[in-house]
């Protein structure tokens, strides 16, 4: 579906042409059909001689309105120029035409209308000097189609240029992404709030969940029209009324976007390429105040000039725009900039980067990072987008919240952060692994620079936890995920890659007290003070191996620490909280109590005893071991052999073999 937008002076005849194109009279509001005058945008449709249908936005010409006009400019894909054959070119059809060629519209038509009124004399030259005004604009060559509304002479060959300038505008972009700049809130009866807009960059379905942006408001879409016809889903270009539910009409102005819940991030700054209208009669001084058209959006703002004191009619420099309240906005964004009293159109530009950091003036990297973004190949602008803005090194916590802290990217996200189509962004990144200038992750891409940072930084805090914990098996995971401020997917994937590629940086390893991340090979390691220190204690255990000291004990001499290094290294085996058996003692002290209830139908803890030679304390302590394993059944106080005593015959060898 296509979008056609009228231009043109005030009552050179627009809003009758569209009439007598589509029998629609776009003059909905009753001060419009008093004054006769078009105040605000008016809506019809048309189906063209090929059949194909598109929708027409009728807009202002009176310069009062111009706000209005510009509402509707913002998504159209066809100008239809319209210029009274007895006026000719007037102010408004220079500023329209001006803002035509600013927001990059490339096809169009002009109707030269109103031409029962001249004789073909006139009318030669009027059509001269058009054709010489568009000759500078991005509508160069357009047909010039001679016609009436009133006597509908000529109209067919206009219809018939608008069917040849749909088919010729460019394609609209479906980016996955849809976003409706709202240019109508009203309420219906029975229906609650409905906006109007012409759809962009994806599809919009019903009973889908939308978000309103800047506003952050909720709300689903319980019907969609198109010219009047109910659909369940939208399209890029085409004008949709949507029927929302969940939100109030009071909640929502023109200018507010339906999009999807996430997918923007509204905005107060601006980095754009900003252009002088060669007619704009005053220079733009640094920090001059204007007004920013986007989109259906209208906004107050000041424009920092980032390499110069002022621009000149003509000009085009870097600049930041400052916005006094927010909006939403992608990279590729056209807008228009107005300046109030005299209220005057004095350029327009392209949205470069809509999220930017304030930059100090005549810093070269932000002019070339501007650049790149705005002329590069799709290869070096997502590499550009991939490194981040120029002079983040260490990231604030705000700037990680937004970027990740290595600034890890997934496609989808990197695709809509470029507005690049997905496949483009795939073939570009591609093309920068191959060459090493960015690393794949799992799903995630990074930066090559980003990536040697990430990797030295994930080694180093492991390396380090080595230094201070040489008797631990490594670095919790979540701690070195924390620690180097990743989310748990990105972090998942930085470490399956630092594990995996080039004969692996990190290792990981799991223990009965979680995941932990560890330098490959490393294995807990004791200090010689400490190996003597355990070398007395098990000598001690030797000495008394059913009499053992107690875990107090070997804590009291060796720490914590130590204790739970040689539990965990299998050396010392835990009965209970207070009692522990050298790792032989407690298999010759199983294979003592299985072997003698093979023989005899129950064992008594004294008899037990006086069978390991040991006390009471350790006895109940074994049994609590054994009875647990099922190695033995509980009898009253007695012992009898339990269901896995068999297990004890690969376990537990006596210790004289
Ligand atoms: P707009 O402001 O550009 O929308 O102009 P309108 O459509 O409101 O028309 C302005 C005036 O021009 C109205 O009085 C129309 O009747 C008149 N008009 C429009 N088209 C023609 C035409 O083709 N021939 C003549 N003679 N008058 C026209
Ligand atoms: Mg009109």
């Amino acid at each position: 579906m296509s979008c056609i937008g009228t231009a043109g002076h005030v009552d050179h005849g627009k809003s009758t042409l569209v009439t007598a194109l589509t029998g629609i009279d776009p003059d909905r509001l009753a001060e419009e059909k008093m004054r006769g005058m078009t105040i605000d945008l008016g809506f019809a449709w048309v189906t063209l001689p090929s059949g194909r249908e598109a929708s027409i936005v009728d807009v202002p010409g009176h310069e009062s309105f111009i706000r209005n006009m510009l509402a509707g400019v913002g998504g159209i894909d066809v100008a239809l120029l319209v210029i009274a054959a007895d006026e000719g070119v007037m102010p408004q059809t220079d500023e329209h035409l001006a803002i035509l060629d600013m927001l990059r519209v490339r096809s169009g038509v002009v109707a030269l209308t109103k031409c029962d009124l001249v004789d073909d004399d006139w009318l030669a030259l009027v059509r001269e000097d058009i054709a010489e005004r568009l000759a500078t604009t991005t509508l160069a060559g357009s047909p010039i189609v001679p016609c009436s509304a009133l006597t509908r002479q000529g109209l067919p060959d206009l219809l018939a240029a608008l069917d040849h300038a749909v088919e010729d505008a460019p394609i609209r972009r479906d980016l996955g992404r849809p976003r409706l700049p709202i240019d109508r809130v009203f309420s219906m009866a029975g229906f609650g709030t409905v906006v109007t807009g012409t759809l962009q960059e994806g599809a919009l379905h019903v009973g889908q969940e939308v978000e309103v942006q800047p506003r952050g408001l909720r709300a689903r879409i319980r019907g969609l029209q198109a010219h009047r016809h109910p659909i369940e889903e939208g399209h890029p270009g085409g004008r949709l009324a949507v029927n929302l539910t969940g939100i109030a009409r009071s909640d929502l102005q023109r200018g507010d976007v339906v999009t999807l819940p996430g997918m923007f991030q509204p905005t107060t700054a601006l980095d754009v390429r900003l252009q002088m209208l060669a007619s704009a009669p005053r220079v733009l001084a640094h920090n001059a105040e204007v007004e920013v058209y986007l989109g259906a959006a209208e906004v107050p703002a000041r424009v920092a000039l980032f390499a110069d004191d002022a621009l000149e009619s003509g000009a085009t420099g870097w600049a930041q725009i400052r916005l006094a309240q927010p909006l939403v906005a992608a990279r590729g964004d056209r807008f228009i900039v107005r300046v109030p009293s005299p209220s005057l159109t004095i350029g327009g530009g392209i949205v470069v980067d809509p999220h930017p950091r304030r930059y100090r003036r005549h810093n070269a990297a932000v002019l070339e990072w501007l650049a790149t973004l705005a002329d590069g190949a799709p290869e070096d602008i997502v590499l550009a987008m991939l490194r981040g803005q120029p002079g983040i090194t260490r990231s604030s916590s705000l700037q990680v919240a937004r970027l990740g802290n290595y600034g890890m990217r997934e496609l989808a996200d990197l695709a809509r952060l470029v507005s690049m189509p997905t496949a483009d962004v795939e073939a570009a990144l591609t093309a920068l692994v191959e060459r090493g200038d960015a690393v794949s992750a799992g799903s995630f891409y990074v930066a090559a620079a980003q990536w040697q940072r990430l990797s030295h930084d994930a080694l180093q805090l492991v390396q380090d936890y080595h230094r201070q914990h040489p008797l631990r098996a490594g670095m919790p995971r979540e701690e070195w995920r924390s620690r180097l401020r990743l989310t748990p997917r990105e972090a998942m994937e930085a470490l399956s890659r630092l594990v995996n590629a080039g004969g692996g940086t990190l290792a990981e390893a799991h223990s009965g007290r979680g995941a932990f991340v560890c330098v490959p090979g490393y294995t807990p390691h004791l200090t010689p003070p400490q190996q003597q220190a355990v070398d007395t204690l098990l000598a001690r255990f030797r000495a008394e191996p059913f009499a053992p000291p107690t875990r107090p004990e070997v804590e009291d001499s060796l720490g914590a620490e130590v204790a739970a290094l040689l539990i965990e290294q299998g050396l010392l085996v835990r009965l209970n909280d207070v009692v522990l058996l050298e790792r032989s003692a407690y298999g010759e002290a199983l294979w003592r109590v299985v072997e003698y209830l093979k023989t005899h139908e129950s064992l008594t803890v004294a008899d037990a005893r006086d069978l390991l030679g040991t006390t009471r304390k350790y006895m109940l302590a074994l049994f609590e071991h054994t009875d647990e394993r099922r190695y033995t059944l509980r009898r009253g106080d007695d012992r009898v052999l339990g269901p896995q005593a068999h297990e004890v015959d690969t376990l537990a060898r006596p210790m004289s073999e």
